[in-house]
């Protein structure tokens, strides 16, 4: 395993680095929900990825996501979140 570097952040999607404000964030809540984390403080397990479409395909896609929060997603649930980020991504672009 590569040493920790700082404050970076893997994404889930690429596998490279980044820092936090290029990130989106998803969280595991307590209650088990998968959700797009906006603020990036919700309690539970969280995991990165890119403001970036590729990124999230990918990372979902692969199942990296999943792995990575420790949860299973059914095809549904991975929709509903790939459409999360997707809102999460354009509302960044705005920003
Ligand atoms: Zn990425």
């Amino acid at each position: 395993m590569a040493p920790r570097m700082g404050p970076d952040r893997i994404c889930v999607g690429c596998r490279k680095a980044a820092g936090k404000l290029d990130l989106i964030r998803i969280v595991r809540t307590p209650r088990g929900e998968v959700l797009v984390d906006a603020n990036g403080t919700a309690p539970g397990r969280g995991a990165y990825v890119h403001a970036d479409r590729a990124c999230a395909t990918a990372a979902i896609a692969r199942g990296t996501l999943a792995r990575s929060l420790r949860v299973g997603l059914r095809a549904e649930e991975a929709a509903r979140l790939g459409d999360e980020i997707e809102r999460e991504i354009e509302r960044d672009v705005r920003r």
